[in-house]
């Protein structure tokens, strides 16, 4: 299937690692044009290097970019506009998971989580839009959401509190949007392999006494009827279909891709 996202302009927050670099890598397998922002400008550099090797294409760029603040996205959206020449697809990926308790954690925790995966996204797409509207063809927003957003994870309520904020964000701007020709839609991960997990289970493994090993194993079968955690490129490709103009009846809504991870009917 073609999915005609040849020449279409990319944003991918958070794509120099993880699920980002995966969706960055699906696009630029479709010939389109990538643009990955993240904090650590040394690691940007050295996988936009690798990227335009691996595609053999100019048409990728790395920004340096801490979505929790203001000035940074500006500075994004400014580069899109004067050096990329537009924007057609945003997505809204940076984030990373979190633990503490709600009796325990400070307000300057909550505020960051809430900068990172709610008012990036807001600014992203508030600075964004403009210039999306200005570039040919129609515009796509995929937030990252996840699907701790419906089913909470114990050891993360920031996490799962903030994700839950987007999914709503989401479901406000899909309806704003559509009438300018914008699709907004959510994709909500279950477990995927990525050096967050590895974070994540460093952490909690050596607190349970077992490896890491052990660690996704034990969650993967708790969680999963599958049994095993998703690789970025499992993931990636579902961004690819809901970015491309073939799922043009698609928004407003949040689709997960856990592997029945979450106990709901939706
Ligand atoms: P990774 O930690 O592997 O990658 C996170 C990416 O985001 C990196 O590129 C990181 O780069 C960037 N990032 C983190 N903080 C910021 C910031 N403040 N500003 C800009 N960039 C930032 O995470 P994953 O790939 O696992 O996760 C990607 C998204 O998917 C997240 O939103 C996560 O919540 C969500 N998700 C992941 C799941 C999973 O199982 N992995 C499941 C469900 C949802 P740098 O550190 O250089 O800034």
């Amino acid at each position: 299937m073609d999915l005609e996202l040849q020449g279409r302009i990319v944003l991918i927050t958070g794509g120099s690692v993880g699920i980002g670099l995966g969706v960055a890598e699906a696009f630029l397998s479709e010939k389109a044009k990538v643009v990955i922002c993240a904090r650590d400008a040394a690691r940007i550099d050295s996988v936009v290097a690798d990227l335009k090797a691996k595609y053999k294409t100019q048409d990728v760029w790395g920004i340096p970019c801490d979505v929790s603040k203001l000035k940074d996205i500006e500075a994004v959206v400014a580069f899109m506009k004067n050096t990329v020449g537009g924007i057609n697809i945003l997505i809204n990926n940076a984030g990373t998971g979190s633990e503490e308790t709600n009796m325990d954690a400070p307000d300057e925790k909550w505020y960051y989580y809430w900068d990172l995966h709610v008012m990036a996204a807001i600014r992203l797409c508030r600075l964004c839009v403009p210039l999306m509207k200005k570039t040919p063809g129609e515009g796509v927003i995929i937030n990252t959401a996840s699907m701790c957003a419906m089913q909470p994870l114990y050891y993360e309520p920031i996490y799962n509190v903030t994700k839950a904020a987007l999914n709503m964000y989401t479901k406000c701007l899909a309806d704003e949007l559509i009438k300018d020709n914008i699709r907004v839609m959510a994709v909500s991960p279950g477990l995927v392999l990525t050096p967050d997990w590895y974070k994540t289970a460093g952490i909690l493994s050596e607190k349970e006494g077992i490896t890491v090993e052990q660690y996704f194993n034990k969650i993967a079968t708790a969680m999963t009827p599958i049994g095993r955690y998703a690789s970025v490129e499992e993931i990636a490709q579902t961004y690819l279909f809901f970015a491309s103009s073939k799922a043009s009846y698609c928004l407003g809504t949040n689709f997960h891709i856990d592997a029945g991870a979450t106990k709901v009917i939706n």
